[in-house]
This record gives structure tokens, sequence and C-alpha cells, in this order.
């Protein structure tokens, strides 16, 4: 591995003494973006390698501090180079691979090395939590291989020597047990006589059984299918990097796709990462895979540092083949990776949300790319950066399921206009005449319906009657959420909880508070009012804070003892339930007015996501979408689900406005519990930026500052800065620059930086 530019050595000119030796370069895990040098004593030349964590004195005072070794190479040094103290791992952390990923990932997500590289390994795996210790044996005295002499009394004594004869490495406790037909005391004692050296070492504790795999299914794979995972398995077998887009509406057979995908890469002795947003919420498929093939690791949050470390570690043995997990499985150590595969790519939740802020899609593009493999990304609305690579480069392309296997048409979507509604009923409805009527219909039939409300809570907003001013977040600013349960009002950015005021918080106003919009407590409640028969459930994170209780919501569902599930957008991905025959979306317009450019796009992802639902197995599914805004672009295709022409749509609005996909950015968000200063340090960075572009000629403009729509977070105030180039290779270029020359200071504090954001809130 090449090391970075800035990593110099440290040479001291008032020593004269120069020696060429074994430097070891290092990042400390301290968030410090340069790296160090320091000398490697010849008692730990064996020992330190890159990707094992080393104690180095650090700093003035030259105190111990841990850091990433990343490179040893021999190199000109003088004395007064500080050596290594102590070596932190027995085995490596990462291997070259992942150690290159990780440098990647420092630089385009300007992150620095060691916070990195540290994120790239499970905390237990860095507690060495689920090792244990194997003693190992090798003979000491080289007579003592010869035939039997006056030490070796016993024949048991000589059948431990006859089996380690001839070998170099050290014979583990167990293996030579077994072999020699002895017990550890004869070991012990053949130590005692000097006749063994025994040597230690940490290892992982054995990796749990393998499971078995269950009954393949009877169906014959259909041509799209047979295409897909040919030109997959071709470029796998002839390890050539592409990324290929499966795009498919839901139920068009792209989960068999991955299987039959991820069978030829195994079939080839090599290994696979399946990744997707988030398990609790695709048990149907991850079961799906599981009940498929041998030895799969899921990595899941439910996992105990024992169990996540025995997992990654039996997948760097090779025992486990198939990977299962969300975004942390892409740094998995598979030692031979031959396949990527991303479901529901366009997710945000792939986007790491803490530095490093990372998005798991294009780490696994630039991993699949360093390893020379296909990665495969799994869509029915692909991201618009996605479609876009598509048609711009050549190590990107498209393969297409054109149509549900059930050969079921995409349920009819209608849109349901609320201002309509409104006017011919008196009082506040939440489901208009359409809407009801179908679901009567639906219950009269037998058949279950899902409704999809964006928010939780019993009404969005407490808002003054008078003055129409709603209560907010004291340190947010984003309107409170009132909750029948405890009658308080949360904020769901901080989770600030009050007990609601009675009169309007404006003095000189002081009107009776009234609640207004629409929860899904509400949404039940008069659900129950209009049909008192049907059984109703809630799924939302009010009602469900552990996953086992989604799960048993989810299983009463699929066993019918529910007819109308209604709940947040959770309820809107991956559900596969046969009898569902209407899909109601109360309120589309909570998703449309979200400050942020992808506002459409999401909303398209989320109409056409919960339409795949409806009808999954017998024609006739119906979807309605509540809506005051019925003329929307995002929703009139969505209702004919057409993915291609809302993209070349969207797609326009982007180019002329300067967006992602055709700009790529980085954004600032600059903090402080002072308002005053929080806008003075915005304002100061976009100056300083501005001009540091300008004095290079640097090809990138910034944007802001502004208020940062969450204007206030946890008590502190935001600002919001962008800084846009034309693509990421320029991006990267800038950003590189600005952190390497300090031009603004970058801290977790007062200034983060987000490289292509997934949300402007
Ligand atoms: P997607 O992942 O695109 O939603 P799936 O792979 O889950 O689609 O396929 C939808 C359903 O159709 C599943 O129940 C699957 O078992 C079944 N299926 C997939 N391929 C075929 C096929 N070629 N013939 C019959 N059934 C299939
Ligand atoms: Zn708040």
């Amino acid at each position: 591995m090449t090391p970075p530019p800035d990593a110099q050595p440290r040479l001291w000119t008032e020593s004269p003494e120069v020696r060429v030796g074994p430097v070891a370069r290092v990042a400390m895990l301290a968030a410090i973006d340069k790296l160090y040098s320091f000398s490697v004593p010849d008692t730990l030349a064996a020992q330190i390698m890159p990707g094992k964590r080393l104690s180095v004195p650090f700093g003035r005072k030259a105190r111990p501090a841990p850091a990433f070794c990343v490179s040893v190479a021999p190199e000109p040094w003088t004395s007064t180079l500080k050596p290594v103290i102590e070596v932190l791992d027995d085995e490596r952390l990462l291997s070259d691979q992942l150690l290159e990923l990780g440098q990647w990932i420092s630089r385009y997500y300007a992150c620095p090395l060691g916070r990195t590289l540290s994120a790239m390994v499970p905390a237990s795996i860095r507690d060495q939590s689920g090792f244990r210790t194997v003693r190992g044996y090798r003979p000491l005295d080289s007579d003592a291989s010869s035939p039997p002499g006056t030490t070796l009394r016993s024949t048991r004594r000589q059948a431990v020597i006859r089996a380690l004869a001839g070998r170099e490495q050290p014979m583990d406790e167990e293996v030579l047990c077994a072999r020699a037909n002895v017990t550890r005391g004869i070991l012990t004692a053949m130590v005692k006589a000097g006749l063994l050296a025994i040597e230690t070492r940490r290892e992982p504790a054995p990796a749990p059984d393998f499971d078995q795999p269950g009954a393949e299914p009877e169906f014959q794979l259909n041509t799209p299918q047979k295409a897909a995972i040919q030109r997959v398995s071709t470029l796998a077998g002839q390890r050539q990097f592409k990324t290929v887009l499966l795009y498919g509406v839901s139920g068009s057979g792209k989960t068999e796709v991955y299987i039959h995908s991820i069978r030829s890469v195994l079939a080839a002795g090599r290994q696979a990462i399946l990744l997707v947003p988030e398990i609790a919420l695709t048990t149907h498929l991850v079961d799906r895979l599981v009940s498929r093939f041998r030895d799969v690791a899921v990595i899941h949050s439910g996992l105990t540092g024992v169990q996540r470390s025995l997992t990654w570690s039996a997948i760097a043995r090779g025992l486990k083949r198939v990977v299962i997990g969300t975004r942390s499985a892409i740094f998995a150590p598979c030692p031979d990776l031959g396949l990527i595969i991303l479901d529901e790519e366009q997710e945000g939740s792939y986007k790491n949300q803490q530095s490093p802020r990372f998005h798991t899609r294009d780490v696994a593009i630039k991993r699949a790319q360093m390893t020379s493999i296909p990665v495969l990304l799994g869509s029915a609305t692909p991201s618009l950066e996605t479609w876009y690579n598509c048609d711009r480069f050549a190590h990107f392309e498209r393969i297409f399921l054109p149509a549900r296997i059930s050969g079921l048409p995409m349920p009819a979507v209608e849109l349901a206009d609320m201002r309509l509604a409104q006017r011919e009923r008196k009082g506040v409805h939440l489901l208009s005449p359409r809407m009801q009527s179908l679901l009567a219909e639906t219950l009269d039939a037998g058949q279950q319906a899902v409704l999809l409300l964006n928010r939780r809570g019993y009404a969005n907003y407490l808002v003054c009657a008078r003055c129409r001013h709603p209560i907010v977040c004291p340190q947010c600013r984003v309107n409170m959420v009132f909750h029948q349960t405890t009658e308080k009002a949360v904020c769901h950015y901080c989770n600030t909880r009050i007990v609601v005021p009675r009169r309007c918080g404006d003095a000189s106003c002081g009107g009776t508070l009234v609640r207004f919009g629409m929860g899904t407590q509400r949404v039940e409640e008069e659900l129950h009012r209009k049909f008192p028969a049907a059984r109703i459930a809630r799924a939302d994170s009010d009602t469900m804070t552990r996953v086992e209780e989604y799960e048993r919501v989810l299983k009463s569902f699929a066993e019918h003892q529910i007819d109308i599930l209604l709940g947040t957008q959770m309820i809107a991905k991956g559900l596969d339930f046969p009898s569902v025959a209407f899909v109601g979306v109360v309120n589309a317009d909570t998703s449309l007015a979200i400050p942020d450019f992808r506002a459409a796009e999401r909303t398209f992802q989320l109409v056409t996501q919960v339409a795949g639902r409806a009808g999954r197995a017998e024609a006739g599914g119906r979807v309605i979408v509540q809506t005051f805004m019925t003329g929307t672009p995002a929703l009139q295709f969505a209702m004919t689900h057409d993915y291609p022409a809302f993209a070349r749509h969207e797609m326009g609005i982007r180019q002329t406005l300067g967006w992602p996909p055709f700009t790529r950015l980085a954004r600032l968000v600059v903090s402080d519990p002072s308002q005053a200063r929080a806008a003075q340090l915005a304002q100061e960075t976009a100056e300083t930026l501005r001009r540091f572009l300008a004095d290079r000629q640097m090809p990138a403009e910034v944007l802001g500052p502004q208020s940062a729509p969450l204007s206030r977070l946890k008590n502190r105030y935001r600002y919001d800065l962008l800084i846009r180039a034309a693509n990421a290779n320029r991006l990267m270029e800038v950003v590189d620059r600005i952190r390497k020359q300090k031009v603004i200071k970058i801290s977790a504090r007062h200034v983060l930086i987000d490289v292509d954001p997934v949300s402007l809130l």
C-alpha cells in the first residue's frame, strides 16, 4: 500500500546518527488528520503489522496513546525517532484491502483515518471479547525429535514428539492431544522437563454450528431472471468490476436473482455480502436467504459483543460465506469476496449519520472496484444518482426485470383530493369518502388493508385557535407532536417532552390550543368509529419499542388476525402479505413538504413502495393516496408506476437547479449554543471558503450560509453551508485541500462536514 503523501517520517536535524530500519506509520485513534512515524524496536519487529493497533508515545509528554498501524517499511531515521511501545492486537484487525478502503473513506468523507479505521471494526473485536487463549507446543531440543532418549521415558512422551516431528510452527494443544492420544498433563510435564516449548496466542473461539438449508422452491426461473443471474455470474467469474443495477418492481423476482448469483459465487469458493437497509424491517428477506444457504452470518443489532466477534472471525476464517447485514457489514473481513449486493439501494439509511459519514452504496462500489468484482444494486425505485450513473458511466449497467412474477399488474393508484373531501363534509375527517368506501369493500370481502401515515402521535401539532401559532420545541424550533397516552407534547428530534400548556404561549394572545393535523392515534380512533367490527393494529415507534413487538404484530397480520394495519413508513418496507388488497396513504403531503430537494423523490419512492404491498397475490389490489396537492408530478407519476418518466422529469429539475446527481454536495453544519456566535461563525466560514476557492481558482462554489431547516437542535443553533462541485473527484479535491491546509476548522463540536448528504434537514 502506498502511504499518503503527508506521511513524512519525523526527522530531527540535531541528531546526526541516521540509520535505516523499519518504521511504522500510524494513524492516531484520536481524531487527528496527520499520520505519524515511530521506529520499530527489534523485540516487536515480528509482531508489528499494518492493520494492528499499537501503543505509541504521543504528544510532548510522550504519553502512550493508541494508534492504527497503516504501514511498515524500512526507512532512514535518526535515533530521536521514538519507538513503538507495545502491540495491542495479536491478530490484524484489518486486511490490506480494508486498510486501503479505509484510506479512501477517510479522504472522501473527510474523517480522520484513525477514527475511520476504528469505525470499520466492531467494538467487540477491538476489545477481543469472544477470544480465547490457545496454547501451542513445539519441541525444544532438536535432539528430542531423534529416537527416544533417556528423557523420553514413556511411550506417551514419544508419541508427542513424533506428532511434532518436522514442524516449524507450534501445534495447538487440542490437536496435539488428539494426534498423540495424550492428556494435557503429559504436555505440561514435558514443558517442565524442558522438552517442549509452550506458546500462547489469542484466537477467536470456534464458530457456531452450521445451519441446515431448507428446501428449494420448485418454480423455474424466468428468462429475465436467468439473464440477470448469467450476467452477474459471468462478471464475478471473470473477476470484473461492474456496478449492475437490477431494476424491477417489487415482486419481480429480484431476491431470486440475489440468491442464485450468490450461489454461483459460492460455487467458485468465494464469499458474498448482502446489504439490507434495516434487519428488523426485512425479516422476510433475511429468513428467505438464511433458509437457502449454509454458513450464513447475519450481523444485526441484537447480537451480543461476543456473538459479534465470533461471527466476525468466522467470516475472516472463511467459515461463514454469506454475510447479511446493514451498513457496517460492508466492512466484513471476507478474505475472498466475490460479490456484493445492496437491496433497496435508494434507502437513506445506507448513509452513516456519524463520522465517518460514509454512504454504504458508494463504499460498496469502491470495495468492489478494489476487489475486481461486481456489485449488484437492487431497487424498484433507484436513487436518481444510480439511474444517472447508468446513463453516464461505462462501469455501470442496468438490468431490467420487466414484470411481476405473478403476472399481475401493479395495483391501480388513485389520488384522493382532500380539498374536495373537506369541502363536502362537516367536521374534520381524516379519511376521504373514497378511502372509506374502499376500506369497507375490502373488509366486506374478508381482505386486509394497510394504512400508512408519515407521522406518529395523536395530532401532529397543537396550534393556538386564535393566532394559529403552533407549540414548538424550545430546543429545536420544530413543531411538537401531542401524544395522547402521556398527555405530553414531544419533540421527535431531541425527545424533549413538555406538559401541554392550557393557553397559547404568546402572552399577548392567550388563545386556547387546539389539536391540528393527524397522527396514527387519531386515525386509529376514526377507524374504530367508522369500522367498529374491524380488528385494527397500530405499528409505529410509539407502540413498538422493540423488534419483537413489531414481529408479533406482523405475525398476527400474516395470520389474518388483524384486518387493518396502521403505521408509519416502517410498515411500507419489505412486507409481503398476499391478502393485502388495499393500501392507503393517509397524507402524502407530509413527505412532499419537507424542505429538501429530494422531497419529490422520497415521495415517489414511498408511494411506489406502499403500492407494491397491495395485491401481490390476487388481481385488483388498490391504492389510495390522500393529498391536498393532486397536481404534484411525483404523485402523478407514482399513479402510473412510471419510474423512468418520473426520473426524466425530476432530472430536468435537478439539472436546472444544479442539484445532485448533476453536482456533488458537501454540507457543512455550523452550530453553537449562542445564535449570534453560530451565525457569525457560519458567515466567517462561508467567506473564508469563498476566498480560498477564488484564490486557488478551484472549481467549486459555496452556497449559504442559511439557517438550517432544523434551526435549533439539542440546544444548539444550526446554520448550513453547501459546497457544490461538478463531480465527485472535484469535490474530493476541494474538501481534501480545505482539510489539509486547515482553511477552516472542521470539528465535531462546531463545524461538521457531511459529504454527499442524503438529507438536508
Ligand atoms: P422481489 O425481490 O423483486 O420483490 P421476489 O424474488 O421476492 O421478488 O419474488 C416474488 C415472489 O415470487 C416470491 O414469493 C418468489 O418466491 C416468487 N418467485 C420468484 N421467482 C419466481 C419464478 N421464476 N417463478 C415463480 N415464482 C417466483
Ligand atoms: Zn427538540
